[in-house]
């Protein structure tokens, strides 16, 4: 028997939920499946649980950064690891059965199983995919949509290399109960900085190796380069230009080979080369969807642009970047898009991005590489003097403000140091809003705070 609904939802991470959740109160039938614990990567696997850990880290970095000002600490110290991902698991483990009750109390059906079209409006849901504990007693599901939206978001790239296979990935760091004494990245992009501060903090040697000769692509190369500064300062090796072409497993240790023959052993390896769209095993060819690399192709509209019932979200589209507020920007617009006809676009403008590191380094707008010398001001300061700096005696401060001379608005703002990740939302705004940069600098900010610095910033 096929069920059929007036919008089918294949994901419930950020996107998925939010769709599903939109479509149901304005009076749609709606299914919504997931392969997985339902919440998606975000709340159990992603954002949320790095942020506990980053938490961790500061714990640490913060006495010890104050030493012979004040702290207690003098010294070495470090994070109880276990106790750590204890924690951690008191903001994941109660996910899943609290995003399913959510969207059932909204008269959503929830399905769980891996769904895969059989043409471009049914799907096939295999119950027994289900990677979960539960008791199943019907192992498939036939669902037929007059809408389908897939949100499926995205997985861990696969690298081609010898011994692969012995690489963690970001899910399986964040599950690890002890830490080895030295861990590899393998990739030089935000999650591998983000656990590698973490992984440092927690009295682990860590080494970051990079294919090409830059880290943290889409983040501005300057303020990047201090970040790397503040990364090797925390004991991180940071190695560009070092391709690791295989992976050999000795008795209790691993040994990471790169292209030009330079060895590393550790006793942990991360797959932190980022992340590709999760559409492979889906049917998106037997449903005629429209794809590139795996990602969905969708219009303005976020509509697949093959097939005009089909509308994707998320890491899925591979849209902007792939970020919480990225799909979350996009999910209401799938949303209308769907209850009402194509009537919203999506608009990228102002949404910010960070590496939460430490110190973090917090981005939004465009970076110093797309800086028109006729048309705009680069506005930078090193911030490493500034009180807002020295209260919590950090090393490393900085910020450039990109401004667009014709208009007095803001066209990117790059901060690094303590409160970044919070005071960029005042410049995403600015720049969303079009705040002129003269406007923003008479606001009277509470002090002291770090955005005070901002009238000093622009
Ligand atoms: C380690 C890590 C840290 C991150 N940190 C941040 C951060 O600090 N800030 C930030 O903004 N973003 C961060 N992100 C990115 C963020 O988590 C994603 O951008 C966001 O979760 C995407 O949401 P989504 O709804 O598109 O997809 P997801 O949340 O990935 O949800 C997709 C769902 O679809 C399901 N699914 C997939 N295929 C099928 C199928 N065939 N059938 C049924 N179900 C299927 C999956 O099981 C999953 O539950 C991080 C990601 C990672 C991995």
């Amino acid at each position: 028997m096929v069920e059929e609904y007036d919008v089918v939802v294949i994901g419930t991470g950020v996107a998925g939920s939010a769709i599903a959740s939109k479509c149901s109160e304005n009076g749609m039938s709606v299914a919504i499946i997931d392969s997985r614990g339902y919440g998606g990567e975000c709340p159990q696997r992603g954002c949320v649980p790095k942020k506990v850990l980053v938490s961790g880290a500061k714990m640490i970095d913060w006495p010890v950064r104050m030493a012979g000002k004040g702290s207690p600490v003098n010294g070495k110290f470090t994070i109880k690891w276990n106790e750590l991902i204890e924690f951690k698991r008191t903001f994941t483990e109660p996910v899943p059965e609290n995003i399913e009750k959510w969207l059932s109390s909204l008269g959503i059906d929830t399905y769980k199983g891996h769904a895969r079209f059989l043409d471009a409006y049914t799907l096939d849901v295999d119950r027994a995919r289900f990677l979960e504990p539960y008791a199943l007693d019907v192992d498939r599901a036939k669902v037929k949509g007059k809408y389908i939206v897939v949100a499926t978001g995205a997985k861990p790239v696969k690298l081609g290399i010898e011994g692969e296979e012995h690489m963690v990935t970001s899910e399986q760091f964040l599950e690890l109960d002890k830490l080895p004494d030295e861990i590899v990245f393998v990739g030089g992009g935000f999650i591998s900085f983000e656990f590698a501060h973490v992984a440092a903090r927690a009295g682990a040697k860590v080494t970051i190796l990079q294919r090409t000769n830059r880290v943290l692509k889409g983040f501005d190369p300057g303020m990047v380069d201090i970040l790397v500064k503040a990364t090797k300062g925390a004991g991180i090796d940071v190695i560009t230009e070092k391709e690791p072409v295989s992976i050999e497993r000795s008795d209790k240790s691993y040994l990471v080979t790169s292209k030009d023959g330079d060895t590393f052993k550790c006793g942990l390896v991360v797959n932190g080369a980022g992340r590709m769209p999760a559409t492979d095993n889906l049917g998106t060819d037997l449903a005629g969807i429209s794809t590139e690399k795996g990602r969905i192709i969708v219009n303005e509209y976020m509509q697949s642009i093959s097939c005009d019932h089909i509308y994707a979200a998320g890491d899925v589209t591979g849209d902007f970047k792939q970020l919480t507020p990225t799909a979350t920007h996009q999910a209401p617009i799938v949303a209308t898009n769907i209850i009402q006809g194509n009537v919203e676009v999506v608009d990228y403008t102002g949404i910010p991005s960070a590496v939460f590191t430490i110190p973090t380094l917090a981005s939004v707008g465009i970076d110093e590489t797309h800086v028109d010398k006729n048309k705009h001001k680069v506005v930078f300061n090193d911030k490493s003097t500034w009180h807002s700096t020295r209260y919590t005696n950090h090393t490393y401060s900085a910020s450039k403000i990109i401004i667009d001379e014709s208009t007095g608005l803001i066209a990117g703002a790059h901060l690094l140091g303590p409160g970044a990740e919070e005071v960029i939302n005042l410049f995403a705004m600015a720049i969303r809003l079009k705040i002129p940069a003269e406007k923003l600098k008479t606001f009277p900010y509470l002090y002291p705070t770090v955005s005070t610095d901002i009238r000093s910033m622009l």
